[in-house]
């Protein structure tokens, strides 16, 4: 549906994307992740059409849209704009994008009615003032206005980023909603790994302009390809060489001149008493800290010369999981379960 065929966008002397090479199926949940100042915004802008490649070449829908004006870009290309016109009532809002396109009055009104109840706003919301909305129901208003015009693609950038964490965690599941209901192929753009992993059909990890990996949430997050993808996503320990020393010691067979990661949920704990076993190596540990956090809680354990973090979901009415600083505990590690990655350059100790 979209490709980006060896894209370079120079701003003067600084390169924002070296050659980016990237490709988007029809009806996919696509995200472009990374922080702030990778070159995601600009990726999105370059496929919408407004920022104009060095070179490379951009298709869409099999034609090549690289000189095309963002208005004349295939398949219904919709840039998501989240800003409303405070002037115009809801309804005027959404019509917006019709209204332009001379669209015949009755057919007009009962088009923002169909996708106002698909977005779950109520009839008396659309005569209300932009202003009378919460962020919320101004961010529906917004999807609306995009969909009314019944995109075939969809562009937004980082839509959720203004909203509170509650609020943001319901949108979220929303836009997935309407996006898997309509088929819209989607492009989004955003920081937070969270969303990335929960929406998205494919993710392409962003770094300075260039794509790290590319792959299903559950690869990149099981099977992250960079340090820098590992760490970006989500909570992990680094161990450190004792670490490494100890494990080991108890077979775990781990290279030595590589440096290795865990994630905090997938060490598993026993406290005092416990007989129960895992798979993987046992190493013993001491409790140092507890931060409950409701439903989990995360500890930090002291293993060899420096401390784990570890979480447990507090779910276990027979008290296991509730150790204390000071408790000694086993703790066991699947090699299979550890990420492992050559340094770029080698640590030399003298
Ligand atoms: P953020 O999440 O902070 O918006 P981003 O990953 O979307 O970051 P871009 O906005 O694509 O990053 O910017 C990539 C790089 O290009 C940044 O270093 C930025 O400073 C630079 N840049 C972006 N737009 C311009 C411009 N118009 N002129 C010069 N440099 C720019």
């Amino acid at each position: 549906m979209i490709s980006f065929d060896d894209i370079t966008v120079r701003y003067g002397d600084f390169t924002a994307l070296p050659k980016l090479d990237l490709t988007i199926e029809e009806g996919e949940f696509f995200t472009l992740l990374g922080p702030s100042g990778c070159g995601k915004s600009t990726a999105l802008r370059t496929l919408a059409g407004f920022v104009t490649p060095t070179s490379g070449r951009i298709r869409v829908a099999g034609k090549d849209v690289t000189r095309s004006t963002p208005d004349k870009r295939g398949g219904g290309m919709v840039f998501q704009n989240y800003a409303l016109f405070p002037s115009m009532n809801v309804r005027e809002n959404i019509a917006f994008g019709l209204a332009t396109r001379r669209t015949p009055s009755a057919e007009l009104r009962s088009r923002v009615d169909e996708i106002a109840a698909q977005v779950n706003l109520s009839p008396e919301q659309l005569d209300k003032n932009i202003s009378e909305l919460s962020g919320g129901q101004q961010q529906r208003v917004a999807i609306a206005r995009a969909l009314i015009l019944r995109p075939s693609i969809l562009l937004l950038d980082e839509p959720l980023s203004n909203l509170d964490a509650k609020l943001r965690q319901q949108l979220r599941i929303q836009l997935k909603d309407l996006q898997a209901q309509f088929g819209i192929t989607t492009v989004y753009v955003t920081h937070d790994q969270d969303e990335a992993l929960s929406m998205s059909d494919r993710i392409a990890v962003m770094n300075h302009g260039r794509i790290e990996q590319f792959g299903t949430p559950e690869e990149l997050y099981d099977d992250s390809a960079s340090e820098f993808v590992c760490t970006f996503l989500g909570d992990v320990n680094r161990l450190s060489p004792r670490q490494v020393q100890l494990l080991n010691d108890s077979g775990a067979g781990l290279d030595t001149t590589r440096r290795h990661y865990i994630r905090v949920e997938k060490v598993r704990v026993e406290g005092p008493g416990s007989t129960a076993t895992h798979r993987g190596v046992p190493v013993t540990g001491t409790v140092r800290k507890r931060r409950y956090e409701g439903a989990t809680s995360t500890f930090e354990i002291e293993v060899g010369d420096s401390l784990l973090r570890v979480i447990r979901i507090m779910n276990d009415d027979r008290g296991q999981g509730m150790w204390s600083p000071g408790d000694e505990v086993r703790l066991y590690i699947d090699p299979q379960k550890v990420l492992s990655y050559t340094p770029a350059v080698q640590e030399v100790a003298v």
